[in-house]
């Protein structure tokens, strides 16, 4: 496993700077790592054999896929927008799943970890480099079954919308009443077509 130093250095210049979240997602992606037994997340061992479910979708996410190699283009990283900052890792070997969650106590901890820094946002970026992990993170074991057409590999099924004629890959669309459907048709999508 590359250091933490390095780990922080290679996040910042992919995010654009150093922040407090960015700090955390690196110290959750490294404790996450070590939690399914995987130091060299990067080698051709372990490229492929690993998965995270983040489930925020702010600066942390980008620490995540710098420290674990994991790429949402790559189908290894997902995105499940809880609005927690917390990740799910798993080792696709072993099956082993753990959820790692941000404490919030960690929050109040920070002056105890830089207390010369008066500024809370430096504050809480420099004690999230210092502070155990057993104060700045909680661990559960879970059970994450992937469905087939949520893995890496090539799309299993391709079809066509029969409203817009879109093309919907890996089993994304609706039947209704016998009708293939994309999801926006069948349920409203975030966009809206003009007149
Ligand atoms: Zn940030
Ligand atoms: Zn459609």
């Amino acid at each position: 496993m590359k250091s933490l130093e390095e780990h922080l250095a290679e996040t910042a210049a992919f995010h654009g700077g150093d922040c407090p979240g960015q700090t955390l997602g690196v110290r959750l992606a490294r404790a996450g790592l070590q939690q399914i037994g995987i130091d060299d997340p990067l080698s051709d061992r372990w490229r492929k054999n690993i998965m995270v479910y983040v489930e925020i979708d702010r600066c942390a996410a980008d620490a995540l896929m710098i420290v674990t190699g994991c790429r949402v283009g790559k189908r290894t990283l997902k995105i499940v927008d809880y609005g927690i900052m917390a990740a799910t890792f798993i080792n696709l070997k072993t099956g082993r799943a753990v959820r790692v969650i941000a404490r919030e106590e960690a929050r109040s901890l920070a002056p105890k970890y830089a207390p010369e820094e008066t500024n809370k946002y430096e504050q809480q970026r420099q004690a999230y480099r210092v502070m155990p992990d057993e104060e700045l993170l909680s661990f559960e074991e879970v059970k994450v079954t992937i469905p087939p057409e949520d893995l890496p590999g090539s799309p299993i099924s391709r079809v066509a919308c029969e409203r817009c004629g879109d093309h919907v890959v890996d089993m994304r669309e609706v039947k209704i009443d016998g009708v293939t459907l994309c999801r926006p048709c069948a349920r409203g999508g975030y966009f809206a077509r003009g007149d």
